[in-house]
């Protein structure tokens, strides 16, 4: 990834982590994780979209989940990554879209991940499982 060294790079996606996490556990708001995600640099936000979209990945976001997280997003359902996220399966190459669109990206794609999270702590998880994501350490 230009711009972003590899060290650098352990150490944003520590940190998207941390906070994509938090957003989808109610520890801090959509509005509050798109700050930090806009102070980034380009090379950031498309490392961090790239790292979200695997944990979007990993957790199996359904077309609910898609249109559920772009009715909570703020994002207008026609905009290009309402309408990737929605698709069944999902099409994740936010990182590719033009960088006018990234904050919308990562809105669509934080929300949409909260909502199959949220769904997988619910069942799964019930509150007591071993993913570091679901225990994380208080700031
Ligand atoms: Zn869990």
């Amino acid at each position: 990834m230009s711009g972003v060294s590899s060290e650098d790079g352990r150490a944003l996606r520590c940190e998207a982590e941390q906070v994509v996490n938090e957003v989808a556990q109610g520890l801090c708001t959509l509005n509050e994780g798109t700050s930090w995600f806009s102070a980034l640099s380009p090379a950031g936000r498309q490392a961090v979209l790239q790292e979200v979209a695997s944990y979007a990945m990993q957790a199996h976001i359904t077309s609910a989940d898609g249109r559920e997280g772009v009715a909570r997003s703020g994002v207008k359902p026609t905009a290009n990554p309402s309408v990737m996220i929605c698709m069944d399966p999902p099409r994740y190459g936010f990182a590719a879209l033009p960088a006018d669109e990234h904050v919308k990206a990562f809105r669509v794609l934080v929300s949409a991940f909260s909502s199959a999270d949220a769904r997988r702590r619910h069942t799964y998880c019930q509150g007591t499982c071993g993913h570091i994501w679901h225990n994380l350490p208080p700031r």
